[in-house]
């Protein structure tokens, strides 16, 4: 058995399904199971509609309504014209559209929203386009069945972002999935979407799609986890900065958890972990290039020197100096708790005896911050700092790669230099306006070709 998740972007329109129920079709002697999300842009889309209504606008916010709807009957009627489960189809996305308006209209009343209604039209995406998909592959001749996500995904009452519930996610899922399975067809459901102990509907948080796969398929001990998207996989480096860029084959859990921190969008990793943790392998692939051979992401790929370059702008780092430190103890746990009560994340760290350095993405609280840190020593920021990282979980085994690093970017100031006990990267902070240049020259010194 497999798990085959269709992203946003892989369900935009009717040919877009169409495609995915082709993948599909390839996959039935591996007995799938799919997970879809909801049509590309319509999460947000129900979202604003949320928002809009809370705060009296119905106007814009009945329009956009209308907009869903519209879309949503147009694709299934291109996918299953005007035959009897295209009516009841239509019949089906009708009244969800109606539930929609009405919340609407009861929040612009109360000019307020819970988490709750914010979940329950949120959780409307993905309701309506698995019921879309589950029809649209019957009519392909694929034997699917549509599947309420609320009757597998059990989660807490933490509306937005519920925490799924692993143990009543497995018990759903053999009572509701595998009997789908033994009968030969293809449950189709809805990613995202959870309900509570009394089946209130909720939500796992944003990009909650792949998190759904990797719970059921981790639930069921799948054999795979197939993430379709509309890239090839995980590349090299980021496509926009370096033309060419290579697909990588194979990435360790943990290169892939490092490059998504450095906003590498295809997957967030935290959301495939529980696959990941029990050995499935999570390939991604992409849903216009059903040929390709995707990116395979495991526990126990091969440790690499380099497998990735990334980079991030906007980085602020701040300096604590402060003679005091010399031989004392306990000045970092000060400095750190500083952050912590500002609920500042800390990226990169360098220490020396009398300073320490840290950079910092988020500047909400940088004042308070600033404010707090002033007892402790001399406190000075930097804005418009960059990371450039080199990702690769055999970084610390390769003598030579911190050399080439440096080398490859010789003219360009490097502030701070941090090389993780884990091996997993090397991070150098530059001027922002290096993030660029140093991403093609890393990357031309450690894949070739192309020079900056
Ligand atoms: N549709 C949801 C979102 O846009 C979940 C997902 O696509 O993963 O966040
Ligand atoms: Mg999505």
């Amino acid at each position: 058995m497999i798990v085959v998740k269709f992203g946003g972007t892989s369900m935009a329109d009717a040919a877009a399904i169409r495609r995915a129920g082709e993948i599909v079709r390839t996959r039935l002697k591996r007995e799938p199971i799919v997970v879809v999300s909801a049509l590309s842009g319509v999460t947000n889309q129900l979202l604003q509609v949320g928002a809009q209504a809370v705060e009296g606008q119905l106007v814009p916010a009945m329009a956009t309504v209308q907009a869903l709807r519209e879309r949503h009957l147009n694709e299934a009627h291109a996918l299953l014209g005007d035959t009897a489960s295209g009516l009841e189809v239509a019949g089906e996305l009708s009244s969800m559209m109606d539930e929609l308006a009405a919340l609407a209209e009861a929040l612009s009343v109360l000019g307020h929203g819970t988490p709750r209604a914010m979940d329950k039209i949120a959780a409307l995406g993905e309701q309506l386009s698995s019921l879309i998909a589950a029809a649209a592959f019957r009519e392909m001749g694929l034997a699917a069945r549509h599947v309420d996500a609320r009757d597998v995904m059990r989660t807490d009452e933490r509306f937005g972002k519920a925490e799924p519930q692993p143990e009543l996610i497995s018990e759903a899922a053999r009572r509701v999935l595998s009997p789908i399975i033994r009968a030969g067809q293809v449950p189709v459901l809805g990613g995202f979407v959870g309900a509570t102990a009394q089946r209130v509907t909720t939500t796992l948080g944003r990009g909650g799609s792949d998190y759904s796969a990797s719970l059921i398929g981790a639930a069921l001990r799948a054999e795979a986890i197939e993430i379709w998207t509309d890239v090839d996989g995980m590349l090299s480096a980021d496509p926009r900065v370096v033309a060419d860029a290579r697909l990588i084959a194979e990435i360790r859990f943990d290169e892939a958890s490092e490059l998504a921190s450095f906003g590498a969008k295809v997957l967030h990793p935290s959301t495939i972990a529980p696959a990941v943790k029990l050995g499935i392998p999570v390939y991604l692939f992409n849903s216009r290039n059903p040929a390709g051979t995707g990116t395979r992401i495991t526990f126990e790929a091969p440790h690499r020197p380099v497998t990735a370059i990334a980079g991030k702008k906007n980085v602020t780092v701040i300096k604590v100096r402060s003679a005091r430190m010399l031989m004392a103890h306990g000045v970092l746990r000060r400095i750190f708790e500083v952050f912590e009560q500002h609920r500042t994340s800390v990226d990169v760290v360098a220490t020396s005896e009398v300073s320490v350095s840290v950079t910092i993405d988020d500047t909400t609280y940088l004042e308070a911050l600033l404010n707090d840190l002033q007892p402790l020593g001399d406190v000075s920021v930097e804005r418009n700092r960059g990371i450039l990282a080199l990702v690769g979980s055999g970084m610390s085994d390769d003598s030579q790669a911190m050399a080439r690093a440096l080398a490859a970017l010789e003219g360009a100031r490097v502030h701070m230099v941090s090389l993780s006990a884990s091996g997993i990267n090397l991070t150098l902070i530059v001027d922002g306006d290096q993030v660029d240049p140093g991403i093609r020259r890393l990357h031309a010194a450690f894949f070739g070709r192309q020079v900056a």
